[in-house]
């Protein structure tokens, strides 16, 4: 069997370390078997897809060393690699679904889903939406299409029962029925959703091995009907296990950095970060912990997964990077990573602009920039002392701002200052007395330039790490007035 694995990231925000997690494994697995890596972008959001983003994800990937052999940028025989570009094919598909009765056009509106939903749940029932629940009777199905309503087409789930799947590490799995939905498969904009268009890519790229993340397991007894109305083999799956913060939970932005770029800004260097990611739920068969990408590619065994969550761990990841600094790299080696790192032409371009207009000698350049290329700053409670505000209002606006610029989908500029200023009026302070608090956690100190310019600079996840750290160095948040904050939050966001 030619074998042929993928990775299929969606290019919104920041290019994710699961992903890489993810691309390292299904790398190892087609090489291992002579195989071919495809990288496909699933942008079938059209709201989220941004091209940044696609490009970000190939950059970060690369840096890794995680190369694919097809793919939108590469090329090869299976393309278009891009979902955005394959609309036709999907909606063949999805014809072709309706035409042998597997799907069905659905005119229900949303507030009818709503309605739907609560009849179910009123009647004691915990069940997801069945056909037999959407689909209209004859003349107002004949009525609603006559009027040109919009439609989503949906495809024929079982009520009832439940579906075994095979999956590569975990054996048999036993899926029930019951929660779930008739899956949409076509939105009404004509766009395919992730379900229609990642079984049929699957399908006609060739792919002979999904190893993807844990999340997706109850996605694969749609997967498997997909397959069966198609009259499609199914790939061979395997669920890798998830990331997880060190308190267990899934790991996410909103405890722990996420994004490679921030792994690339605190100055990890690429092979220890796939070094690390090599050994979350991995090992050698000697157990050493420090190994290179050929390493493991020498020595991979899909079956030495172990499928308790690994740990994400950044103490664990800086003490191997430290390992990699110091054991692996010559001088002349580590001066060109710091070159590379940060101290290339294309970043001081990057920076230059903020500070000239500040600096009377080149020796300016550090002092004034060395917050940027620091991790997590050393500041306290007294870096705080002298400002305007009273601690508890700093303290409500690091949370707020860190809450608010969570959901921040392009972290540039203007729109750093478009929510904060948002913020600032929300809660009657002037912009000035508002950023204050923000100087000092982002830049070290409000003598510095913009804070939104320091914001976009470095980038999402270490502009939060450090309002994380702005918040704990203020001594924090109980738990009782976080309740009272996420109220007043969510008044400021419902307009109250
Ligand atoms: N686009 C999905 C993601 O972003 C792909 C999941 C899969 O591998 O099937 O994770």
């Amino acid at each position: 069997m030619n074998v042929r694995t993928r990775i299929a990231p969606s290019p919104t925000g920041d290019p994710h370390v699961g992903t890489a997690y993810i691309a390292l494994f299904n790398l190892c697995f087609a090489r291992q078997h002579n195989g071919k890596f495809v990288l496909r972008i699933e942008d079938t959001d059209r709201a989220r897809s941004t091209a940044h983003s696609e490009q970000v994800i190939y950059d970060s990937l690369r840096w890794l060393g995680l190369d694919w052999d097809e793919g939108p940028d590469v090329g090869g025989n299976y393309g278009p690699y891009r979902q955005s570009e394959r609309g036709d094919i999907y909606a063949k598909h999805a014809q072709q679904l309706l035409d042998s009765g597997h799907a069905f056009k659905c005119y229900r509106t949303t507030a009818e889903l709503v309605e739907l939903r609560e009849a179910i749940k009123a009647s004691g029932e915990n069940r997801a939406l069945k056909p037999s629940d959407l689909i209209l009777d004859e003349a107002e199905q004949q009525r609603r299409q006559k009027q040109g309503d919009a439609y989503v087409v949906r495809m024929q789930v079982p009520a009832s029962g439940s579906v075994v799947v095979h999956d590569l590490l975990r054996g048999e799995i036993e899926l029930h029925w019951d929660n779930v939905d008739a899956q949409i498969l076509l939105k009404s904009d004509g766009m395919p959703t992730y379900h229609l268009a990642n079984v049929v890519d699957d399908h006609l790229m060739e792919i002979t091995h999904v190893l993807r993340g844990e999340e997706w397991i109850n996605s694969a007894p749609k997967h498997k009907l997909l397959y069966e109305y198609f009259g499609w083999d199914m790939p061979v799956l395997c669920h890798l296990p998830l990331l997880r913060n060190p308190d267990k939970s899934k790991l996410s932005k909103r405890k722990n950095p996420t994004s490679i770029l921030y792994y690339q800004r605190m100055g990890y260097l690429p092979e220890a970060l796939l070094n690390y990611l090599g050994r979350m739920g991995w090992s050698m068969p000697d157990e050493r912990e420090k190994f290179s990408l050929p390493d493991m590619l020498d020595a991979f065994d899909i079956q030495r997964v172990s499928l308790g969550g690994p740990i994400f761990d950044l103490e664990k990841l800086k003490w191997l990077n430290g390992l990699w600094i110091r054991e692996s790299l010559s001088v002349e080696q580590l001066a060109d990573k710091l070159i590379e790192w940060g101290l290339n032409r294309e970043n001081l371009l990057s920076i230059l602009p903020h500070i000239q207009q500040r600096m009377d000698t080149l020796s300016d350049f550090i002092p004034k920039t060395a917050f940027l290329g620091s991790g997590v700053l050393g500041i306290t409670d007294q870096s705080f002392s002298e400002l305007k505000l009273e601690t508890a209002d700093q303290l409500k606006i690091l949370q707020f701002s860190l809450w608010r610029l969570e959901t921040l989908s392009h972290w540039q500029r203007d729109n750093l200052f478009t929510e904060l200023k948002f913020l600032a009026d929300a809660l009657e302070i002037k912009l000035k007395d508002f950023l204050a608090p923000l100087f000092i956690a982002v830049s070290g100190s409000t003598s510095s330039f913009s804070v939104m310019d320091a914001m976009a600079l470095l980038g999402s996840d270490m502009t939060r790490a450090r309002l994380r750290n702005g918040i704990d160095v203020l001594g924090g948040v109980s738990k009782k007035q976080m309740k009272s904050m996420e109220k007043a939050y969510r008044g400021i966001n419902s307009g109250n």
